[in-house]
């Protein structure tokens, strides 16, 4: 028998023993789940198998409705990515939607550096998109943690793009209750960071976005050091102010193909 052999049915070995410790438990734990899945959360995260959704979070089995890719990417034409969230949205009633990105995460450093690593560089084209709308602010940051700050960023733009799909605008003009949320996980301390941008389809886009990026370059430009902003109000304060008018100033910032507030706002 080959090594790689052994090593499956040591999975299998496992997993009789992890069913057979649930049973023990939780009499009755598989059966129920057999009627019905009701997560509350959906989880968008990367593929990386140093970041599994249940078990940095504590959840068990039918809680945490899961799609992962690499580098945890929602593109608006992704069937596959836009049918998970769908059918969390509208048929689980999910309340949460957290895209999670990670420290470290090898899509986001090879989109970074432009390294070449076959077919998945078409998919990782996607980051490129964002490295390259954040030129400026990225080329500014010491060199060691621009991947780590890409990493966030890219949280922030597919935040936004899940936030401006046909399925959350709808949702949301429905009335239905669900937030997404921008979290970043760190391989080496196992610990989850909330980016504070969350997002429910009440205030607007733009603004929560803008923030989020202005605490992100922040945050990795001047470590330690609290966020002070002037003359302009604080981050918080522009999460909650009325969109701003339109002005002529460009910005880096501003991604120019997402949504406005007025599409991600629900009905009156
Ligand atoms: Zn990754």
């Amino acid at each position: 028998m080959s090594d790689s052999e052994d090593t499956l049915d040591d999975l299998f070995a496992h997993n009789r023993a992890w069913a057979a410790q649930m049973e023990r438990d939780r009499p009755g734990f598989f059966t129920g789940l057999v009627k019905q899945q009701t997560p509350r959360y959906m989880w968008i995260g990367c593929s990386d198998s140093r970041v599994p959704a249940n078990q940095i979070t504590g959840l068990e089995p039918g809680e945490v409705f899961v799609h992962r890719n690499v580098a945890n990417i929602v593109v608006h034409s992704d069937l596959n990515a836009l049918s998970a969230i769908q059918f969390a949205v509208e048929h689980l009633k999910v309340e949460h939607i957290m895209v999670v990105g990670h420290y470290g995460c090898a899509g986001v450093k090879a989109a970074l550096n432009g390294t070449r690593i076959g077919l998945a560089d078409n998919w990782i084209r996607h980051i490129q998109d964002v490295r390259d709308r954040h030129g400026v602010m990225i080329d500014s940051l010491p060199e060691p943690v621009r991947v780590d700050a890409l990493c966030e960023l890219n949280v922030a733009e597919q935040v936004v793009n899940v936030a401006v799909s046909t399925v959350m605008v709808d949702a949301w003009s429905r009335g239905q209750k669900v937030r997404i949320h921008g979290w970043c996980y760190g391989v080496h301390d196992g610990l989850l960071q909330d980016l504070r941008l969350s997002v429910d389809g009440s205030k607007p886009l733009d603004a929560i976005y803008k923030a989020a990026v202005q605490r992100i370059r922040h945050k990795w430009s001047k470590p330690g050091e609290p966020l002070v902003i002037t003359p302009r109000p604080r981050a918080e304060a522009a999460v909650q102010a009325p969109p701003p008018a339109p002005t002529s100033q460009p910005t880096l910032e501003a991604p120019a193909a997402f949504g406005t507030a007025d599409h991600v706002s629900p009905a009156p």
